[in-house]
């Protein structure tokens, strides 16, 4: 007999990361597979078709798929309606393509959903009652579990804790709003400000960088520029750590929660933003409450979504077959 085994699909704009997971949850193999959104949501999945032997071997059978999305998903319908990073892919039904594909119950989520999931179950949030994700990366992503279940809300966008307004008056977010914590926080926003400050200032790495322009400027780049001691850098981290911990102080005053989680890419820098991030709770949330939260960098990294996703396929399908 071989063994149960889920698959999570975190479908990035750039890579699709497939990861397969135990029963208990285990991550076993991981595998990162170029997105090509060009070439359309069929051609994806037939791809991460493709990847399943190597993933699952010999000895294990796939008993259901989790499919972790950016953009706004509808879970009930398994439906895409619009994703930034996936512009083509606009009202894509994935539930039914990753089902023809992958022959397997199936279950589609936002990506940070999935990731808040992934880290609630077996990372950060392990154990607690009231936990808060949020995803650090080209936007800003956040999902809220409480007693177990992802909060959804009515029409199941609940959670974009990205879109919070930080500053009525602030800069303009993708979204429409104004001084948007994403507005603040995204990876453009935050190597914007780099720039800003370097119209004015010099300092050892950067001013270098703007000089050749020999690679890419990315938040890796800025990330590695500030662990080298660069003052422009660090200056920017400094301030993304005080608006997200702004943002932070809002979520315990709202939430009272046990964790709060900071995961995506950008949060492999969340020790360079960490001082001003409590400072920024100490100064502006309830005492009691900020006294009580654990705020920690997620444990499962960049593969929180895609486990994530998994987990949610495993307990969605157990759930449904416990109610019939
Ligand atoms: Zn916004």
């Amino acid at each position: 007999l071989k063994r149960r085994t889920f698959i999570g699909i975190d479908i990035g704009g750039t890579n699709i990361e497939i990861a397969a997971v135990g029963v208990s949850g285990r991550l076993l193999a991981r595998e990162s597979i170029p997105s090509n959104p060009e070439r359309g949501p069929k051609d994806a999945f037939v791809r991460v078709a493709e990847a399943l032997p190597r993933l699952l071997g010999k000895r294990r059978a796939l008993t259901a798929a989790g499919v972790g999305c950016a953009g706004l998903v509808d879970p009930t319908r398994g439906k895409l309606h619009a994703s930034p990073n996936l512009p083509s892919w606009r009202n894509a039904p994935l539930g039914r393509i990753a089902r023809r594909h992958l022959g397997v119950y199936t279950v589609v989520d936002n990506d940070a959903n999935a990731a808040a999931y992934g880290e609630y179950v077996c990372g950060s949030g392990r154990g607690t009652r009231t936990f808060i994700c949020i995803t650090l990366g080209t936007g800003v992503g956040g999902a809220v579990v409480l007693d177990g279940r992802l909060l959804r809300g009515r029409e199941n966008f609940a959670g974009e804790i990205g879109h919070m307004t930080i500053c009525e008056t602030g800069p303009r977010c993708k979204c429409g709003n104004r001084g948007c914590l994403e507005a603040y926080l995204g990876s453009d926003a935050l190597l914007d400000d780099a720039m800003k400050r370097l119209e004015t200032k010099r300092s050892r790495y950067l001013s270098k960088w703007v000089a050749s322009r020999t690679r890419p400027f990315t938040p890796k780049t800025l990330a590695e520029a500030a662990g080298g001691g660069d003052r422009i850098a660090r200056a920017v981290f400094a301030e993304a750590g005080s608006h997200l911990g702004t943002a932070m102080a809002s979520l315990i005053n709202i939430f009272n929660p046990d964790a709060i989680a900071v995961a995506g890419g950008v949060a492999n820098s969340f020790d360079l933003m960490r001082a001003d991030t409590e400072k920024a709770i100490r100064q502006r949330a309830f005492r009691e409450s900020s006294r009580a939260v654990k705020v920690a960098q997620a444990e499962l990294g960049t593969d929180a979504a895609a486990v994530g996703a998994a987990l949610l396929a495993r307990d969605s399908q157990e759930y449904e077959r416990s109610t019939g």
